[in-house]
């Protein structure tokens, strides 16, 4: 993770949204194509592979300002949960707006993404928690994405919460998510994968194997928020079925570390929610990284948790509050990102035959994206080859 195959005087070549060519400017420029492509000059800064955010909540209807009101006056996250805010109160906007309404919000998202340097990002449901409102929330993703140029990989995450309605039988509400909404979710083709937030409270080790086994054999892929709150063994059962990714971690021990890494299945570290919930504790990178273990990088971003889409702000996180190096936190978040969507062979870096996602940044040395904390540097971006955000400076 520590290397970035960094080159210095560089060049790219796309062609038809692809790298046609990436290395020394020299040999860039004899590439055949080259003498017809228009040109960006990046005049010396650095090019980065365009961020993949792999974990994201950007659909919703409204921020959260009176819960982070009422953790600033001292009240936690369970409090705060009780007295009808947190997940709760994203539930009762989602289902009182419009897909429209939804799409259109999510739109304007899509383009701040976009403008911090993110050219894909994953995007989960779970603020509808019933059937129409999970569907309503996935097509209005895949409407304002398909309207903003950012690609937006969706997973369904009915189970982020039991439902209100079913608060007092929520193996029945366990049962509904997988014998009804996760079969519509795979007819109408709205997701590649299926998330569960698995914390005392939410969804047991138990209820998320069940889900696991219905997202199978729906043949969606398998993501779980695990050990955030608490252990809560989400991290074992993702490692059991192979998911693509176990997300959080704060609480994972050094067994966990070892199922993951042996069973392939990406660590996918939220920093920012730590640094907004005010917590003093982080997740063990260094542990993880030193045990061998693939960490990526993503925002959360979500209107209760981590209302932050910079990922150059986790990238700060992830060296100041994590100790990983920036090298580390680049990988993570580009390539081990990609990987973390099952995109590892098409996305998160350049090289030929990949796609054409890169941003620019106004700085020279990959080490500024994490020491600039708090700024967007990002000057310029490109997904599948086009200039979508930044500078108007493309010469032909
Ligand atoms: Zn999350």
């Amino acid at each position: 993770m520590s290397e970035l195959g960094f080159v210095k005087d560089g060049a790219l070549l796309f062609s038809e949204g692809r790298v046609a060519a990436a290395g020394p400017r020299e040999s860039v420029l004899r590439h055949p194509q080259a003498a017809s492509a228009a040109v960006y000059d990046a005049g010396g800064r650095l090019v980065l592979p365009g961020f993949v955010d792999s974990h994201t909540h950007p659909v919703f209807a409204e921020p959260r300002l009176r819960d982070f009101e009422s953790r600033l006056q001292g009240k936690s996250y369970a409090q705060i949960q009780e007295e009808g805010g947190g997940i709760f109160s994203s539930v009762a906007a989602v289902r009182a707006a419009s897909q429209e309404a939804l799409a259109a919000r999510f739109a304007v998202q899509a383009r701040r993404f976009l403008e911090c340097g993110t050219t894909t990002i994953e995007a989960k449901s779970g603020y509808g928690l019933d059937l129409e409102s999970e569907l309503k929330m996935l097509r209005a993703l895949r409407a304002g994405a398909g309207a903003s140029g950012l690609e937006a990989v969706a997973t369904f995450l009915g189970a982020h919460a039991i439902a209100p309605e079913y608060r007092d039988r929520p193996d029945d509400y366990v049962a509904l998510v997988c014998e009804r909404m996760i079969p519509a979710v795979a007819r109408e083709a709205l997701a590649r994968y299926v998330d569960a937030f698995c914390e005392a409270g939410y969804f047991s080790a138990a209820q998320v194997e069940r889900l696991f086994a219905a997202a199978t054999s729906a043949g969606l892929g398998l993501r779980v928020h695990a050990e955030q709150l608490s252990h809560g063994g989400g991290a074992r059962i993702a490692a059991k079925f192979k998911a693509a990714s176990a997300d959080h971690l704060d609480h994972a021990d050094d067994a966990d570390i070892e199922a993951l890494r042996a069973a392939g299945t990406i660590a996918t570290l939220v920093p920012g929610a730590n640094h907004f919930l005010g917590l003093d504790a982080f997740p063990p990178a260094r542990r993880m990284i030193e045990r061998g273990l693939a960490v990526a990088l993503a925002t959360d971003f979500n209107p209760g948790t981590c209302p932050c889409w910079n990922m150059q702000q986790v990238l700060s996180l992830a060296a100041t509050r994590m100790r990983m190096s920036a090298q580390e936190a680049i990988v993570a978040a580009t390539i081990n990102g990609a990987c973390a969507l099952g995109l590892g062979s098409t996305h998160g870096s350049l090289e030929p035959g990949k796609a054409a996602d890169a941003a620019v940044f106004d700085c020279e040395d990959p080490r500024e994206l994490a020491y600039w904390f708090g700024a967007n540097l990002a000057t310029a971006v490109f997904k599948r080859g086009e200039l979508v955000a930044g500078e108007k400076a493309l010469k032909k």
